[in-house]
C-alpha cells in the first residue's frame, strides 16, 4: 500500500492576525498575485501555495496524499478548520504521517523585526518517529536558501501529535518569519520560494520513506503519443491534472496514455475552445498544447 501524507496548512484564509505587517511597497508573488504597497499578506494564502505544489510533487513520487485545512489551489476561501477536526480526519484516512505548513511571526505583528529562519516542531511527548522525519526535512530545508536554521524544537502542538492523529511521524514547518521583511518579501510572497520548499520538503519526506525522488519533468519537445516515453506521458497527465474541470477524474500519473489520458486530452481542448480539435482522435498532443499545458492555462 502506499505511503500516505497529510498534507496540512495552518489556520485560515480569514484567521485573524497570521499575516504579515503592511508591506511598504508592492511585492509580485506571482503573475496572478501582486500585493500592494500597505497590504498585509496572510500565512494561509502562502501556505496553501506551497502545500498544492507539494501535493504535486508528492504524487509524482507515488506517495498518497491528504489535504486539512485547504481544499485546492485558491487558498482565499477556507475556513480555519478547528484542530481537533484536523486531527480526527487524519486519524480517520490513516495516514502514515503528517507535514504542517506555517510561516512563523514574532513580535506584535504590526511591524517587521528581525527575527529569521527556518525551523521544525515536533511534538515533546507523542512524537513517534518525527524526529528523524524533521532531521531530514530540515537537511533538504537548508540545501535551499540560505536562511539562519532555527533546529528542530519540541512542542505540544496539535499538529505534531502522534498519538491523536494516528500517525508515525509529524512535524509542523515554519518556513520563514512573515515578520521579518525580507523573508516576507523574498520568501513568504515569493511563488520562487513556494516551489523551492515543496521540492525540499519532498525530497526529505522521500529520502525518510525510501521512496525515490522524481524531480518535474522539462517540457517535451516532441508531439506526445501513445508510443512516447513514458517520462513525457507522465508529464502530460501530471499537467493535464491540473487543467482539466473538477467534474473530470483525475488521471493516474503511471505514462500509459489511455482512454482516460485520450478523453482527458479532448475535454481540454474543448475547454481552450479548440473545437475543430473535437473532431480529432485526442491521440497527439502537438505544440501549442504542450505550451497551453505547461503555462496551465484552463481558458
Ligand atoms: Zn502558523
Amino acid at each position: 500500500m502506499a505511503i500516505k501524507i497529510n498534507i496540512d496548512v495552518g489556520h485560515g484564509s480569514n484567521t485573524a492576525g497570521k499575516r504579515t505587517p503592511p508591506f511598504p511597497k508592492k511585492v509580485k508573488v506571482n503573475d496572478k498575485l501582486t500585493i500592494k504597497k500597505g497590504e498585509q499578506f496572510r500565512e494561509h494564502i502562502a501556505g496553501v501555495g506551497v502545500a498544492f505544489l507539494l501535493e504535486n510533487e508528492l504524487k509524482r513520487c507515488g506517495l498518497e496524499t491528504l489535504k486539512t485545512g485547504w481544499n485546492d489551489a485558491n487558498g482565499f476561501d477556507d475556513p480555519d478548520t478547528p484542530l481537533n477536526e484536523r486531527q480526527g480526519a487524519i486519524a480517520k484516512a490513516k495516514c502514515d504521517y503528517s507535514v504542517s505548513i506555517h510561516f512563523n511571526s514574532y513580535g506584535d505583528g504590526k511591524t517587521f523585526n528581525s527575527a529569521e529562519g527556518v525551523g521544525i516542531y515536533i511534538h515533546d511527548k507523542y512524537q513517534g518517529e518525527s524526529k528523524k522525519l524533521a532531521d531530514l526535512v530540515l537537511k533538504h530545508l537548508a540545501m535551499g536558501t540560505k536562511q539562519k536554521n532555527r533546529g528542530i524544537t519540541p512542542r505540544a502542538l496539535a499538529m505534531c501529535n502522534c498519538n491523536k492523529m494516528k500517525v508515525k511521524g509529524a512535524i509542523l514547518v515554519e518556513l520563514a518569519f512573515m515578520t521579518n521583511l525580507r523573508e516576507a518579501t523574498e520568501l513568504m510572497a515569493s511563488e520562487k520560494f513556494w516551489k523551492e520548499s515543496a521540492v525540499e520538503i519532498a525530497r526529505g519526506l522521500c529520502e525518510y520513506t525510501g521512496i525515490k525522488y522524481v524531480a518535474e519533468q522539462t517540457i517535451p519537445t516532441k508531439a506526445i503519443t501513445p508510443k512516447s516515453s513514458k517520462e513525457d506521458i507522465r508529464w502530460l497527465q501530471e499537467r493535464l491534472n491540473k487543467v482539466i474541470p473538477s467534474w473530470l477524474p483525475k488521471l493516474k500519473i503511471d505514462g500509459d496514455y489511455g482512454p482516460k489520458t485520450r478523453i482527458a486530452v479532448l475535454v481540454y481542448w474543448d475547454s481552450l475552445g479548440w473545437g475543430s480539435h473535437m473532431r480529432d482522435d485526442g491521440l497527439k498532443v502537438g505544440n501549442s498544447t504542450r505550451k497551453a499545458l505547461a503555462e496551465g492555462r484552463t481558458n
